[in-house]
């Protein structure tokens, strides 16, 4: 590592170093952000953006290089029930912000218990999937605006946050940085979202919210098998009726409501070989007689697809609630199982997704991986278009079995691609598959890549990306 270089870093203070060893750098604001971009531009430095902390995973970067690490922007700056949206700065998470938008009387539009620490503009610049697929009404929701600087080091906001005017002008005026696309014809915030940290850096994010029901209840619908529970999500996604709509298998359900040796063990005497779990709520107007309607629909629509409903596998329907309301306690629930897991994750239809999860079965047990090491999440996304499908591997730390899963989820991802998944967020391995399948993609990313980050020095290497043909300098 060339230390010359730490030491002449502008704009940013002092830079430190993490558990890992690994050089890190905390601006403190977009302006203090964008010197720091520049300087590293004009150095050729690799930058990993990182706005997560977390309490036991090893984050380190890809690469050499700086981590600029964006988890001490803790400031909430908005939260308006009205536009239902709220906008908050890149280190908030998921169990600051649930509370501070249920006290306005919102719900946060949150992954299926998300890790202690997870960034929410982190998850939603990654597209990862959410929980109430009614309120979805495009893939790139909930995230709106972003405040940015790209590689290139110079500031921007997108969307409608674009301007005119600064925020407190543009609240002044009723504008809410509600307005995902543009400034002019383009969809800028399309261009960073899902792109890795490798096109620009966020220092704060708008992002929907939900209204808090006055009234809500979980039921489980369970099954032998995938299909019933498919068609009954369908039925009840078409008509709106339920906000939080997910399927998972046994394994993974055991895991997400067992925290202990002996609620687990209780969870998996009691829980069912399929189980779609769904929400049905009363909000602001007529709450009660929404909440009525829906249940019943919900019950006709379950009793037609031939689903049984059954209480949840631990605890009630209102401990389950309060639980899919928060982040994962800890362990992390995918990591429950063993330890440690390796999760394998793309999109399809609902249809779809049985074959995937047979197929993905066979792929494991010849990489002698047991299905009782395996958990099935299905989500369906954009009202039940789209199904968010993550195989969750379970291994043991300290162990070969880390590193054998680590090969076989990297390999998983060619057989699956061939017979017809999407790896919509292609991480490491899975870029090469992903963009074999998209070759077409390829040419519009690079452009990309030369005019946001010409020096290439965010992320390099993410998504197949070239790197500066220089070469860096650390
Ligand atoms: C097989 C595999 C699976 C992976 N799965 C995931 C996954 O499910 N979710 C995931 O987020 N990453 C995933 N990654 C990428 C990588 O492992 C993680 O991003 C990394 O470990 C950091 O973890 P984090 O969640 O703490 O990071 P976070 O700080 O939460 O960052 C998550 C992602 O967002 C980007 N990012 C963070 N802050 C900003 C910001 N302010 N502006 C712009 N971009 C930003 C990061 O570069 C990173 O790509 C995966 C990688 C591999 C190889």
């Amino acid at each position: 590592m060339n230390t010359d270089l730490l030491e002449r870093i502008p704009g940013v203070g002092e830079h430190r170093f993490d558990a890992e060893g690994v050089a890190v750098v905390a601006p403190a604001g977009v302006d203090e952000l964008a010197t720091f971009v520049r300087w590293a531009r004009a150095e050729r430095i690799p930058l990993w953006p990182r706005s997560s902390t977390s309490l036991r995973r090893s984050v380190r970067p890809d690469g050499p290089g700086l981590v600029v690490d964006m988890s001490g922007l803790k400031e909430i700056i908005r939260v308006d029930r009205r536009n239902r949206v709220t906008l908050v700065q890149a280190g908030v998470t998921f169990e600051e912000l649930a509370p501070a938008l249920e006290r306005e009387g919102l719900r946060a539009v949150m992954p299926l218990c998300p890790r202690r620490g997870k960034s929410v503009l982190a998850t939603h610049i990654e597209r990862e999937a959410t929980i109430m697929p009614a309120f979805q009404w495009d893939l790139s929701d909930p995230l709106l605006c972003l405040e940015l600087v790209y590689g290139s080091g110079d500031q921007f906001r997108t969307g409608s946050a674009a301007g005119p005017g600064n925020l407190d002008q543009q609240w002044a005026s009723g504008e809410m940085q509600k307005g995902p696309m543009g400034p002019g014809h383009a969809d800028w915030m399309r261009i960073v979202q899902g792109a890795q940290g490798t096109i620009g850096i966020a220092t704060w994010a708008s992002v929907k919210a939900e209204v808090l029901p006055r009234i809500e209840t979980v039921h489980v619908g369970a099954s032998d098998t995938l299909t019933p529970l498919v068609e009954c999500a369908y039925r009840l996604l078409r008509k709106n009726a339920v906000d939080i709509c997910f399927i998972v298998d046994a394994n993974a359900f055991v895991d997400l409501v067992g925290t202990t040796e002996g609620s687990r063990a209780e969870a998996a005497r009691r829980t069912q070989p399929w189980n779609l779990v769904m929400s049905v709520s009363g909000l602001d107007y007529l709450p009660e007689r929404r909440h009525a309607v829906y249940s019943r629909m919900l019950r006709d629509e379950a009793r037609a697809a031939g689903v049984r409903l059954v209480d949840p596998p631990l605890g009630s329907g209102e401990t389950l609630l309060a639980l899919l309301r928060r982040s994962s306690e800890e362990p992390y629930w995918k990591e429950r199982r063993r330890g440690a897991s390796r999760q394998v994750f793309f999109q399809t239809t609902l249809e779809a997704a049985g074959a995937f999860c047979a197929s993905f079965a066979v792929h494991a047990a010849g990489a002698g991986i047991d299905t009782d090491r395996i958990g099935t999440y299905i989500q369906p996304q954009l009202g039940g278009r789209v199904a968010h499908v993550e195989l969750i591997v379970a291994c043991e730390p300290g162990t070969d079995e880390v590193a054998e899963t680590g090969r076989f989820a990297d390999a998983v991802a060619v057989p699956l691609t061939a017979e017809g998944a999407f790896f919509s967020r292609p991480y490491g391995a899975w870029a090469e598959p992903a963009f074999e399948a998209a070759a077409s993609s390829v040419d519009i990313l690079e452009r990309a890549k030369t005019i946001f980050d010409p020096a290439r020095i965010l992320a390099p290497g993410r998504l197949g990306l070239k790197g500066n043909p220089d070469g860096y300098a650390f």
